[in-house]
């Protein structure tokens, strides 16, 4: 599977999946940062905390996206939310492409920090083509 498709595929299973949820809701980055510590806490070891700010995120297909470059994450608006920052901070913690390494981190995340039940998750991302 080549990247644009795994890309496009993770996108789409996050953007269905979580839609009308509690994890696609617009929060304060106040409150983002302070949930992006928790899973620091537990996933970051001796990694340096990113610096997270709301920016215009950058322009890609059509619409600005989040990212996540050399330990800053900016989010876009409409993306202020638990999953946009949960994806940025996988790539924060060293996991560059949206490979099965990438999707396994995020789904620990989503696992032990947010509580996500491990087999919804897994069945969801493999009807959605995501690399598992
Ligand atoms: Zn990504």
């Amino acid at each position: 599977m080549n990247d644009s498709i795994k890309t496009r595929n993770l996108y789409r299973f996050e953007e269905v999946y979580f839609k009308n949820t509690t994890f696609s809701q617009s929060l304060s980055m106040n409150i983002l940062r302070k949930q992006a510590f928790r899973v620091w806490k537990m996933f970051g070891e001796n990694k340096k905390f990113p610096k997270i700010i709301a920016g215009r995120g950058v322009f890609y297909n059509g619409r600005y996206l989040s990212y996540s470059l050399e330990n800053n994450i900016c989010l876009a608006r409409n993306q202020r939310n638990i999953i946009t920052l949960v994806h940025e901070l996988t790539h924060a913690l060293g996991f560059d492409f949206h490979d099965k390494k990438f999707v396994t981190v995020e789904f620990n995340i989503l696992e032990k920090v947010f509580k996500k039940n491990r087999g919804e998750l897994e069945l969801t991302a493999g009807l959605f083509g995501v690399e598992r």
